[in-house]
C-alpha cells in the first residue's frame, strides 16, 4: 500500500467568522481544501516553510474560492472543483468516480457527488492506508449539515446518506464550526438521545477553550446528528408530536422537515 496519509498532516486554519480551510502537508509540500480566504493559507505556507502545489473546492460560494486568484498569483497549482459548477481558475473538474493523486503528496482521493447545498457540491474521500479523511465542505455539518441553496431534501438526504455509509473511523473535515448551535438543535429533536447528551459536554468544553470541534467521525455523526437519523424513534416522535409531519411520513419527508426546522430554529 501506499503511505497514503499516515506520512500527512492537516493544519487547521480559521478564517471568517466560522470557516476552517483544511492544509494538508508533507513538511514540504502542501494543498489546500476550500480556500475562501488567501492570507491563513499564505501565513500558514511561509510559517511551515510549505510549498503549495494544489487547490481542492468542494463548491462555488464565496467564502469557500474566493482565495484561489490569489494563491493562483503566488502558485499556479492545479485546481480541483466540481464538473457540476462553474468556478473561475478550476482547471481539473470532477465528478463521483474520479480520482485524483494530490501533486506533491501522492494523497489518493475518490470524489463524491453530494448535491443538496449546492447542485454541484462534491466531497473528497482518502483512499488507501492510514487514517480516513473526507472533505465535505458544506453538506455534512458536525452536529448538523448544510442549508439547500440549490438542491432538494431528496438529494441531500441521498448525499447525506451515501457519507453516512463511510467507515466510522472516517475523520469528518467539514468547513464552518457550527457545531454547538446544532447540537442544541439536535438536544431540542432527540432529547432523550444519550450520546448526544455526551457530546454536548464534550463539545462545549471544547468551544469554552477555543478548540476546534472539527475533526468529528463518521460514527459520531451517525450516533448524535438528527439529519443522519431522520428515522429514529425518537425523532419521529418529536416531529410528529409537534405535527411538522404525519405519521407515516417517508425518510425524505422527515428529513425535508428536519432541514425546515433548523432553517428557524
Ligand atoms: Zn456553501
Amino acid at each position: 500500500m501506499m503511505p497514503n496519509t499516515s506520512s500527512l498532516t492537516i493544519l487547521t486554519l480559521p478564517a471568517f467568522k466560522d470557516n476552517y480551510l483544511w492544509l494538508v502537508h508533507d513538511g514540504v509540500h502542501a494543498a489546500v481544501v476550500d480556500p475562501g480566504d488567501a492570507e491563513p493559507v499564505l501565513a500558514a505556507l511561509q510559517e511551515h516553510g510549505l510549498t503549495l502545489t494544489a487547490i481542492l473546492l468542494t463548491h462555488h460560494h464565496a467564502d469557500h474560492i474566493g482565495g484561489v486568484p490569489r494563491l493562483l498569483a503566488h502558485a499556479a497549482v492545479p485546481v480541483y472543483g466540481p464538473a457540476g459548477e462553474s468556478i473561475d481558475g478550476v482547471t481539473d473538474p470532477l465528478a463521483e468516480g474520479a480520482r485524483i493523486t494530490v501533486p506533491g503528496l501522492g494523497l489518493v482521493l475518490a470524489v463524491l457527488d453530494v448535491p443538496g447545498h449546492t447542485r454541484g457540491h462534491i466531497a473528497y474521500v482518502t483512499e488507501g492506508a492510514g487514517e480516513r479523511w473526507l472533505f465535505c465542505g458544506d453538506t455534512l455539518f458536525a452536529g448538523g449539515c448544510g442549508r439547500l441553496f440549490e438542491g432538494t431534501p431528496a438529494q441531500m438526504a441521498a448525499s447525506l446518506a451515501k457519507l453516512s455509509s463511510l467507515p466510522g473511523d472516517t475523520l469528518v473535515y467539514c468547513a464552518h464550526e457550527y457545531t454547538m448551535a446544532n447540537l442544541s438543535f439536535a438536544a431540542a429533536v432527540e432529547p432523550d438521545n444519550q450520546a448526544l447528551q455526551l457530546r454536548l459536554v464534550s463539545e462545549a468544553g471544547k468551544r469554552a477553550d477555543n478548540v476546534p470541534t472539527i475533526p468529528s467521525t463518521i460514527a459520531l455523526e451517525q450516533a448524535t446528528n438528527p439529519f443522519l437519523r431522520a428515522t429514529a424513534p425518537g425523532i419521529v416522535a418529536t416531529l410528529e408530536a409537534t405535527g411538522r409531519v404525519q405519521p407515516g411520513a417517508t425518510p425524505v419527508d422527515l428529513f425535508a422537515a428536519l432541514r425546515a426546522w433548523k432553517n428557524v430554529f
